[in-house]
């Protein structure tokens, strides 16, 4: 692919975005395009249609959403809803309007129906209901990849549509309250082990299952996938192995070196059971993660140490 095409990366702040550009980066890429949400408020399409018109990006990579964990879903069920839909309605719209050549949007596990057979194989999109507490962005990204296809069937727009599983990594949101498990759990053990705690809670009883991909694998994936890939079927993008939310907090507890113990607090919410993808497509496509999550949990601790000024 040429090296300078100018590729569009909305959301570039964000976990994802910030490993895209880094991987475009040290892929080779020059002419990278990004704006802060000060510079382009993607919720306004009259903003974003100027943008692509005077831009012109030719390849663009969607990252841009509102996201957060378990309780924010719960929290901010509006803004999860609106957000989504409309950035991604006037991101797919302007790109096909201004002739963008490639559209990657970036979806996620929790589309898939909350008691679906496990591991989660692509077709199982919209066979059953979905897990209440996520439903809200669930929808929305489902809507944007029913876009994507109805773009390309109608349009001939070459958009895919990627689903990460759970994500982790440098520059992610450690705020206790509304951020993923993994950056949670981190930022918890770290400040109980400084105040010299006696345990951590953890939220619900440590039975779901979850399945956690280093960011710059997903980057990785997205930058082969738009390279190689052009077809309107979903990509599960994961590791294709898992482990319980028990085991997850054993292995931060041992990362940052925590000696207290373990409490759960089945009041708060276990959210879906089980969320592993298969990843038989993706492995078929050439493409397989690399970073193991013991190495990329010492990373992202060590970030998190390195940042700790201004973590979200
Ligand atoms: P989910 O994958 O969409 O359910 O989102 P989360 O990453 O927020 O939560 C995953 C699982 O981890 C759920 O079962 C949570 O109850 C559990 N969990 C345990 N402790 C925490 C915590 O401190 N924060 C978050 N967000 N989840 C936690």
């Amino acid at each position: 692919m040429n090296k300078h095409a100018r590729i569009y990366v909305a959301g570039h702040r964000g976990l994802v975005g910030s490993a895209l550009v880094r991987c475009l980066q040290r892929q080779g890429y020059t002419r990278v395009l990004t704006r802060t949400r000060e510079e382009l408020d993607l919720t306004d399409q009259l903003a974003v249609a100027r943008f692509f018109e005077s831009e012109r990006p030719e390849i663009v990579l969607d990252a841009a959403a509102k996201v957060g964990g378990i309780r924010a879903n719960n929290i901010y069920p509006a803004e999860f809803i609106r957000d989504n839909l409309l950035i991604q309605t006037h991101l797919i719209d302007s790109a096909y309007l201004s002739g963008v050549r490639k559209f990657v949007f970036l979806g996620s596990s929790c589309i898939y129906p909350k008691l679906a057979q496990q591991p989660l194989k692509e077709d199982y999109l919209l066979t059953g209901p979905l897990e209440p507490t996520n439903q809200w962005y669930a929808l929305a990204k489902i809507a944007g990849i029913k876009q994507c296809q109805a773009y390309r069937r109608q349009y001939g727009f070459d958009a895919i549509s990627l689903m990460p599983t759970n994500l982790y990594g440098p520059g992610d949101n450690f705020s206790l309250e509304n951020s993923h498990v993994l950056p949670a759990l981190i930022r918890k053990f770290y400040e109980a082990k400084v105040a010299g705690a006696e345990s951590v809670t953890v939220w619900g009883t440590g039975t779901p299952r979850r399945e956690f991909l280093h960011v710059d694998d997903l980057a990785d994936a997205v930058v082969f996938l738009m390279e190689t890939y052009s077809d309107e079927e979903i990509v599960n993008v994961g590791v294709g192995e898992d482990l319980s939310i028990r085991e997850l907090a054993e292995l931060i507890r041992e990362t940052v070196g925590f000696e207290g113990d373990l409490v759960f607090d089945p009041r708060q919410p276990d959210g879906t059971p089980r969320k592993l993808l298969d990843v038989s497509r993706l492995h078929g496509l050439g493409w397989r993660a690399r970073i193991p999550l013991k190495q990329g949990l010492e990373e992202t601790y060590g970030w998190f140490l390195s940042h700790m000024d201004k973590v979200r």
